[in-house]
């Protein structure tokens, strides 16, 4: 999600946490098909500000506590041979870069040399960007910008939106995938080694935000990941964020820190294709609208939660 011009109309419509949480650390979260432990729910005061798990051997996920933001983004750390990669910095007050720092340093030991580290972005906004101030002048490290220009020219992308880019990490090649619509630099990163699609916060199990207009150039980003799916293997998607419940079609309330209940992380490849669908059935005037595994969610709305019938008309 966003951090700014946050509907209030979601958290009246839909928040929903009981008055009488434990301190159940699994919070009744959903069995993982990706991950051995429960995301971290916020109800433990003495959870760690960033929560690590580990996909693979190169592979890491890492979650900011509910207990720093309401946001509580999810990151991920991409060893190849030569290059660490850190997709978002979270949301700023807390110190990332130690962690990423312990995290490269183990993998460098293992390994028996160093790894430079590029940090990267799904989009500009401020909770997936603001740790990016801990990396300024860390040896052998390239912050990406966050504009169109900066991120094209970056991964080599010269025909915005529709072409892609790629990153080699040593012998593991990312590829760069544009999907404006929620920000207009977002992407979504691919890897092939695991079959993941990192999708930032254009599919994930959450509000889908749109501004009012920007309907069509998101929908039209869904298409390009639903063709692109049609010829790659993509076995799991993670986004930036979970509020939804694992009780299907229910958000948490959007500024909510305890979460029981929630959606695991990881959405299955026909999420791209829900999605998808979801924005061809919006019509002309799209509305606050739950499904499943997400909802979408236009702004502004009006204070009921719908959008006004005149929403997004064109003039
Ligand atoms: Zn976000």
């Amino acid at each position: 999600m966003i951090r700014l011009a946050v509907p209030l109309v979601s958290a009246l419509l839909f928040a929903n946490i009981s008055a009488c949480e434990t301190s159940s650390r699994a919070a009744d979260a959903a069995p993982s098909a990706l991950f051995e432990q429960a995301w971290n729910s916020g109800i433990d005061p003495h959870e760690a500000a960033f929560q690590v798990q580990a996909i693979d051997a190169n592979t890491y996920v890492l979650r900011q506590s509910l207990r720093t933001s309401f946001e509580a983004p999810f990151l991920y750390l991409l060893f190849g041979t030569d290059k660490a990669l850190l997709i978002d910095t979270g949301v700023e007050g807390v110190d990332l870069r130690a962690v990423i720092d312990r995290l490269i340093d183990q993998h460098a030991a293992a390994e028996g040399h160093s790894f430079s580290l590029v940090v990267m972005h799904t989009h500009g906004h401020g909770d997936h960007v603001g740790g990016d101030a801990g990396f300024e002048g860390r040896p052998d490290t390239v912050i990406v910008g966050h504009s169109v220009e900066d991120v094209s020219a970056f991964f080599g992308i010269t025909d915005w939106p529709d072409g892609t880019g790629t990153l080699d990490l040593g012998g593991r090649t990312i590829e760069i995938l544009p999907t404006p619509g929620h920000h207009p630099s977002h992407v979504m990163i691919f890897d092939a080694a695991s079959h993941i699609l990192f999708s930032g916060d254009a599919i994930y199990p959450g509000r889908l935000f749109f501004e009012c207009g920007e309907a069509g150039e998101y929908a039209t980003s869904i298409d390009r990941v639903a063709t692109f799916a049609e010829t790659h293997q993509i076995d799991w998607l993670l986004g930036g964020h979970v509020e939804m419940k694992a009780k299907p079609g229910q958000a948490f309330g959007q500024q909510g820190k305890l979460r029981r209940g929630e959606h695991v992380l990881e959405l299955s490849a026909s999420a791209i294709t829900d999605v998808q669908a979801a924005f061809a059935g919006i019509g002309d005037y799209p509305r606050v609208t739950p499904f499943a595994e997400f909802m979408l969610l236009p702004h502004p709305a009006d204070p009921q939660g719908k959008s006004p019938p005149d929403w997004c008309k064109p003039s």
